[in-house]
């Protein structure tokens, strides 16, 4: 193991003993390979299942193992659906057994930062799913909430604004173009995906949300 890699497996068990104190519940898996495996454990069959966008759920075969035949995955991406009927399913979703998601950004204090376009992501995190899922990379530890916003700007939001063809400020700079600004500053285009904000700090309903932070870096 690399210097680097000692340090972060460190600050992550900080990052998991804070988010612990703040009631949820908290895994560390020190590859990708051992996430589907810790997810497929804390599922029940025929649960309905809904996903937010997520590149890291892609990268860990999460996304894959949601549409076995075990579960009921509520499936917004279907080939051939219209608008409508992905807007009905993201509905639904809010109602699944369980949310898989990954965060934006999680700190060593135990919070949980994302940013979302459409806020049925931070919606769903917030309340609705009997249980939510978060895989999240290493890279996806942060010391502050500062600094997750920073991450947001810089980091997170400029790829997937690229990833999903999306017409905004960032998508002409390769940054936010409210860098300078606090945490709602940015463009004032119609694409833009940074329009709701939620911190997740100290839950009421314990283990609600599970989180499973990972020693590889995945995702934006
Ligand atoms: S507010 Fe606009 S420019 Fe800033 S990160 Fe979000 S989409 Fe990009």
């Amino acid at each position: 193991m690399t210097p680097l890699n000692v340090v972060k497996e460190k600050q992550a068990h900080i990052a998991l003993e804070a988010l612990r104190a703040n009631r949820m519940a908290a895994y560390y898996v020190p590859t990708a390979a051992e996430v589907v495996p810790l997810v497929r454990s804390l599922l029940h069959e025929g649960d309905s299942i809904a996903v937010g966008g997520s590149v890291t759920l892609d990268e860990t075969g999460v996304s894959e193992l949601i549409r076995s035949s075990e579960y009921r995955f509520i499936d917004r991406y279907e080939a051939g659906i219209s608008p409508e009927e992905a807007a009905q399913r993201m509905r639904q979703g809010l109602l699944a057994d369980t949310f898989l998601t990954s965060a934006n950004a999680i700190t060593l204090n135990g919070e949980l930062y994302n940013v979302d376009g459409r806020s049925n992501r931070v919606a769903a995190i917030a309340f609705g799913p009997k249980q939510v899922i978060v895989v999240a990379g290493i890279n996806k530890l942060v010391p502050t909430l500062e600094d997750a916003i920073t991450r947001v700007k810089t980091s997170a939001a400029p790829p997937n604004v690229e990833r999903l063809h999306c017409q905004t400020g960032c998508a002409e700079t390769g940054v936010c173009v409210g860098y300078k600004g606090g945490m709602t500053a940015g463009c004032r285009n119609e694409g833009r995906i940074c329009c709701s904000y939620l911190v997740s700090a100290m839950q009421r309903e314990k283990d609600r949300i599970k989180v499973i932070l990972v020693g590889e870096p995945l995702g934006y």
